[in-house]
């Protein structure tokens, strides 16, 4: 996980915190620290089942592209596909198809 300092924009560095369970951002360059419990990074991050809870929605997948991806299910060739970052920044996007005829959805 890479993070820029807001205030001079050199990278930050992960340390140790203070408390129980903590860390922070510091930055070499500048006084500036960012303090973060492991509580508020797993909301920062949510875990996949709750993409697939926000994805289950009707209107999620309106107005989205179709492509051809066979389906798992039913094997029609073409599905509705989305990408969306489910971690941090710096690691790839998640894909996520929904079948064009049966419904059926899947993650690459
Ligand atoms: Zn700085
Ligand atoms: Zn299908």
């Amino acid at each position: 996980m890479l993070l820029f300092c807001p205030t001079c924009s050199n990278v930050l560095t992960v340390e140790e915190g203070t408390g129980p369970s903590s860390y922070r951002f510091a930055c070499q360059t500048c006084p500036y620290v960012y303090n973060i419990t492991k509580k508020i990074s797993s909301k920062k991050y949510p875990k996949l089942k709750e993409v697939d809870d926000v994805l289950g929605g009707k209107e999620a997948w309106e107005n989205v592209d179709s492509t051809e991806e066979r389906c798992p299910k039913c094997e029609h060739d073409r599905a509705y596909f989305m990408q969306i970052q489910t971690r941090s920044a710096d690691e790839p996007m998640t894909t996520f198809y929904k079948c064009c005829k049966c419904g059926h959805r899947w993650r690459e």
